[in-house]
Order: structure tokens, then sequence, then C-alpha cells
């Protein structure tokens, strides 16, 4: 299972269905969120000429990560591929101090300052993978969303995150062994922004 399957099951648990049991992951794979957060990395760590708006955000997380390892000793990693068991993801930037690890993710549109469940989920999980990473060796207290409009959120992990995880884990393997989708959303707001609509509107369930 990815990362990405645990925010999609938040969002629309249809959307999630329809990606693994249909293989529409690629219409995810190609949209503009995803194509700029990879530009982003490939700006912070190549030195070729990036455009100004991957250039403008790529300045913001330089300076939003300076502020978290201001005095300390660290390491920051961009593009880390993580993997536990069953559970993998690509966590778009890592801030290693001493004994401490802040997982970052790149985001290009924030429409609300509360942190949705999606979002609160998917950074558990990459804590999740981070800690149990032998060679960082570290623990993760907060997790944070750098988003293109210079916001940030944080997510502070607690007792409970880990277990609100597993239990996650399990009502989507659950939800896959089901013979059809669940119904369609009943937030109409939310297919207008999912690149599945047309298919999953056009199914007969
Ligand atoms: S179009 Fe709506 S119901 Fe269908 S997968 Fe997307 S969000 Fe879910």
């Amino acid at each position: 299972m990815k990362v990405k399957d645990l925010a999609d099951y938040s969002y629309c648990k249809r959307k999630l269905y329809l990606s693994k049991r249909f293989g529409l992951e690629l219409l995810d794979n190609h949209s503009e969120n995803v194509k700029f957060v990879n530009d982003t990395v490939e700006c912070l760590t190549s030195s070729l000429n990036c455009n100004f708006k991957v250039k403008k955000f790529a300045g913001f997380i330089e300076s939003e990560t300076n502020k978290l390892v201001e005095g300390k000793k660290s390491k920051v990693l961009f593009g880390v591929n993580l993997k536990s068991g069953a559970l993998s993801g690509r966590v778009d930037e890592l801030i290693i101090t001493d004994g401490e690890i802040v997982p970052v993710k790149f985001k290009l549109g924030n429409n609300s300052k509360n942190v949705w469940d999606s979002e609160k989920i998917e950074m558990i999980a990459y804590s999740y993978l981070v800690q149990n990473t032998r060679r960082f060796n570290g623990r993760v207290k907060t997790a944070k969303i750098f988003y293109a409009d210079e916001t940030v959120k944080t997510i502070h992990l607690n007792e409970l995150s880990f277990k609100l995880l597993n239990a996650r884990i399990k009502e989507i393997n659950a939800l896959l062994d089901e013979s059809k989708p669940p119904r369609i959303s009943r937030n109409r707001s939310k297919c207008e922004a999912c690149s599945f609509k047309d298919f999953c509107y056009s199914l007969p369930y």
C-alpha cells in the first residue's frame, strides 16, 4: 500500500477503490500538483534552471527549513523513498536534527487553515515510515506541509497516531475486498476537483 492510498481513502473511499481496482493511478500521476512538486524537488537538488513559480517555492522551502535547523547540527534530504512492510511512499523532504526528524510534504494548493483528515493520515504514515527506517534513528514529533502559497501546516503526533494509521490500513484492506465500489460521494464539490470524475460517473453503480 502506498501513502497516497491513505490520503485518497480519506478524500473519497470510492476514489481509492477505483484507483486500485481499475488501475487509475496514472490519471493522478500526471496531475498539475504532482508535476509541480517533482519540479520543485528537482530545483532544490540540481543546478538546472527552474521556472519562476517553482524557484519562488523552492526559496520559501529553504527559508522555512533554515528556521527549523537554526543553531542545530542538521542534515536535509529531498525526495526520499521510504518503505516498511507493505507500506511505502516518497516524502519530499526530511529535516534531520539531533534525535528528531521532521517529514515534509510539498503541495501546490492550500484552501484551508485546517489540517484535513487526508493530510493528517498522510503525514502520520510518512512519520511511521521514517521511524521504522533504521538509518535515520530518530523520533518524529511533528510533520509539516509546505504550500506554494507560502503557508505551512503542522501535524503533531501523539501516542494514538500510529494506532489510527493501523486501523485505517485495516479499513482499506476490507474495502478493497468488496465486489463493488462505494457510492458516489455526497460532497459533489470533491468530485469537481477529482481526476477520476468522468470514469467514476460513467459506471453503472
Ligand atoms: S468523482 Fe467524486 S465520487 Fe467519484 S471518485 Fe472522485 S470524488 Fe469520489
